[in-house]
């Protein structure tokens, strides 16, 4: 097959720049948290306490979501410190999260 348009320069100019085109959408290379179905997960997570950075299995999270935004967050306990965090979950940490297997608690 022969390239439609080629003066010349071969291979590393994008042909179809046209216009808002500046996605991250179905790129190879994506930054995102891949969820396997079947396969453990890590969740990327920081304590505010101690700053420890780790990263915790589907296992080791709780999701609780509540009737309002303020009532819904995911919580796990800091493996270096010990305390118990709490965050505010998004919709997209809830997709992700669920996705994900962690167990999801419904606060009444
Ligand atoms: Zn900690």
């Amino acid at each position: 097959m022969a390239p439609t348009s080629g003066p010349g320069s071969r291979g590393s100019e994008d042909p179809g720049g046209s216009g808002g085109s500046g996605g991250s959408g179905g790129s190879p290379g994506v930054r995102d948290v891949a969820v396997v179905p079947g396969a453990p997960v890590a969740f990327k997570a920081a304590c505010p306490d101690c700053r420890a950075r780790f990263e915790l299995d589907a296992g080791a999270l709780r999701l609780v979501i509540g009737v309002s935004r303020r009532t819904t967050f995911y919580s796990f306990t800091c493996p270096e410190c010990g305390i118990q965090v709490r965050k505010p979950a998004g919709e997209r940490i809830v997709e992700l999260l669920t996705g994900g297997g962690v167990s999801t608690l419904r606060s009444v």
